[in-house]
């Protein structure tokens, strides 16, 4: 795969570009964005760069033939060490850092990347969902996140710098992943195979908040409709009403058994509220909003309608992603989604018109 086809992110890939010239690339990384925006991605490509035993010569290409890249793209390469916290799980546990109890530093990413590079290319261990490293995690592993063995690339993936512990904070370089640009996600949409989109591409990527995953899931007829009625009761201010609630569960459940599905059409959720009060802060500061028309038009019909204030909706958008991040710890559907309303309805002053008809 050719870095090339990584889309987007042109500050990161430069610095990336002038380390890997530099020699350096080895160390300690945290990468932080919105989900859906590329960062595994990102942290892949890093990993089949570095593991690639071809083509050293070019940065950032792996020759997609070798041993090492095949290995890499079976998920079977023995220097490519990867976890991630487990779905029924809201922290990564303990036993995936250093191994299991009786066991411990037997085992586990520590152990694994401190032995020698089985192939003779380095070593790469990428820690996904960052955001649910609790604080005995990051302690059992601040030896490794401090100094990494040499020839060892670390990656661990987050959201947000506020969702991570000052001991992980202090031991990384940070690398910020910035939503994309819809003509991004629309390049990042051609490059998958399997996708067969029945709207256009550039319609789902103007509706995704500049995250591929949402452009996908926008691509279903039903999340589409539904996102398109609770955009509708957003724009009444009355998050709350008529047991929208129990509605938005059922939106996520009605996703399949699996959890991990489910959680994406809750994401799907808060992120649809979450463009929408940016969009209306936006309506006060006569700022040009780079989102989708029915956002734009929900958030005018909000702000001339209702009584509110800037203030009210920044602290609306803290909320909302502040239940972004209790999904993605995975805390029991209901029990995030109805205070999240709750909260919303009062800092937006209770204001009661109708709901719509569902
Ligand atoms: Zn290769």
């Amino acid at each position: 795969m050719s870095w090339n086809q990584i889309v987007g992110h042109e500050s990161v890939r430069q610095r990336f570009e002038r380390i890997w010239k530099s020699g350096r690339v080895a160390s300690t990384w945290l990468f932080v964005g919105p989900d859906g925006v590329g960062k595994r991605t990102f942290a892949m490509q890093l990993a089949r760069t570095i593991l690639c035993e071809k083509n050293r010569g070019d940065p950032f290409d792996s020759c997609d033939q070798c041993p090492g890249c095949l290995q890499v793209i079976n998920g079977a390469h023995p220097d490519l060490i990867q976890i991630a916290k487990p779905a029924d799980k809201s922290i990564i546990p303990l036993k995936l850092l250093i191994g299991e109890q009786g066991h411990r530093h037997d085992e586990g990413l520590c152990h694994a990347i401190s032995l020698k590079s089985v192939r003779g290319m380095g070593k790469v261990a990428i820690i996904d969902d960052a955001d649910c490293l609790n604080q005995e995690g990051a302690n059992a592993m601040l030896k490794t996140l401090e100094e990494p063995p040499p020839g060892t690339l670390l990656i661990l993936i987050g959201t947000g710098l506020n969702q991570q512990l000052p001991t992980i904070l202090s031991r990384c370089q940070i690398a910020r992943f910035d939503p994309m640009r819809p003509d991004e996600v629309v390049r990042a949409l051609h490059t998958l195979q399997e996708f067969e989109a029945i709207r256009p591409l550039e319609e789902l990527a103007e509706l995704s908040g500049g995250n591929v995953q949402m452009a996908i899931l926008m691509n279903d007829p039903e999340v589409y409709e539904f996102r398109r009625r609770w955009l509708a009761d957003l724009s009444l201010l009355d998050p709350a009403a008529d047991e929208a609630g129990k509605r938005l569960v059922k939106f996520a459940e009605d996703a399949g058994k699996e959890n991990a599905m489910r959680r994406e059409r809750m994401q799907m959720v808060a992120n649809v509220a979450l463009v929408f009060f940016q969009t209306v802060l936006h309506q006060f500061c006569n700022i040009e909003s780079d989102v989708d028309s029915e956002t734009v038009q929900a958030a005018r019909a909000a702000v001339l309608a209702h009584d509110i204030d800037p203030d009210q909706v920044g602290r609306c958008i803290d909320r909302t992603v502040e239940f972004q991040g209790h999904i993605a710890a995975n805390v029991g559907l209901a029990s995030a989604v109805e205070p999240w309303l709750d909260d919303l309805s009062a800092l937006l002053g209770g204001k009661l018109p109708a709901s719509t008809e569902w």
